[in-house]
């Protein structure tokens, strides 16, 4: 009975919140928008701090407390200076002095590089790629047609010249039409993160393999949540966040975390990597490795095609304003 209780249970609370909170106002009394109005007004001090009540505005009710607001040129409030700590940062709450994020331009269309992006393939060459055996680095040899290229049918993977660690990737594929072979063995490429841990890309269009190996799995760990698959020869997106993992000396202090988009469509949310997806006959296990590691496109004897890459290096917030 719970289940069908608990619903109804959460859509009264705020209705009878809603209309307390009313009732203190119409009283003279304050409300803060974020907390609950207290149950005895003789609890609440005239000399009470105010919260901000709504978002960038100064308290409207309640004496005046300097909250160290600080305003533009135009008056509005930008900022404070004397609101609560944040705990764990060096910030106050609403802070004038924390930095903003940068300010990029988003791609006109969904899946068009934003501004700050690495383009990893326009369309026209594979200067950014690498084939790479017993640690040399050659061209890579794959075929670049008109805006794509194919993978290399037997030739090896190619990885990036550059390394990376936490990232955001786009990446566009579209697997052999028609569409041959069975399981594993149709439209296999792969997309593989520090050369470890790969977001597997597959033919799943009515194409039966284990559900960890499918398209958007990663790989012998997490089937995705669903199958968002294209038909054979349509072009699909994987939107991807990679978090590299964590280590200090062998002790593994954060996994690696992927997040995948497919198609559009939120398929791995935040899994952590139990280790490098390769091993079969093993745990998954991590074996400390660089902060920063090139990207792979694996060959798998089957010509996928790819289009459109591009990656965004994750710097984190409260980064030293622009110039
Ligand atoms: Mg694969």
């Amino acid at each position: 009975m719970m289940r069908f209780t608990r619903p109804a249970f959460g859509r009264i609370v705020p209705v009878i919140l809603g209309a307390t909170a009313a009732f203190w106002l119409g009283a003279g009394g304050r409300a803060s928008s974020a907390q609950a109005p207290t149950p005895t007004p003789a609890t609440q001090t005239p000399s009470a701090p105010a919260a901000p009540a709504r978002q960038g505005q100064p308290a409207a009710r309640g004496p005046a407390v300097d909250q160290g607001a600080v305003r533009d040129a135009n008056g509005a409030i930008i900022g404070y200076t004397k609101l609560a700590e944040i705990p764990g940062t060096q910030w106050r709450i609403h802070d004038a002095s924390r930095p903003h994020p940068h300010v990029i331009t988003p791609g006109a269309t969904v899946g068009a590089p934003p501004s700050d992006a690495i383009i990893l393939f326009d369309g026209k060459d594979l200067s950014r790629w690498a084939h790479s055996q017993n640690g040399q680095l050659t061209d890579a040899p794959w075929p670049v047609h008109d805006g794509y290229f194919e993978t290399g049918a037997g030739s090896g993977s190619i990885v990036t010249r550059e390394k990376f660690g936490d990232v955001q990737l786009h990446v566009e594929f579209a697997t052999p039409s028609p569409g041959r072979g069975f399981s594993q063995d149709r439209g296999n490429s792969g997309v593989i993160f520090m050369g470890r841990y790969e977001v597997q890309v597959l033919d799943s269009y009515e194409n039966v393999t284990y559900a960890d190996g499918q398209a958007a799995a990663i790989y012998g760990e997490y089937p995705p949540l669903v199958n968002a698959a294209r038909k054979p020869g349509e072009w699909q997106t994987y939107d991807i966040v990679f978090e590299a993992p964590k280590f200090n000396g062998t002790m593994v202090t954060s996994p690696a975390y992927v997040t995948v988009f497919w198609n559009g469509v939120l398929v791995q949310n935040r899994r952590p990597v139990m280790g490098p997806t390769s091993a079969t006959m093993t745990v998954h296990q991590y074996t400390p490795h660089e902060a920063e590691l090139p990207l792979t496109l694996q060959d798998h004897a089957h010509p996928v095609r790819y289009r459109n890459i591009w990656i965004r290096r994750l710097a984190g917030i409260d980064l030293p304003e622009q110039k």
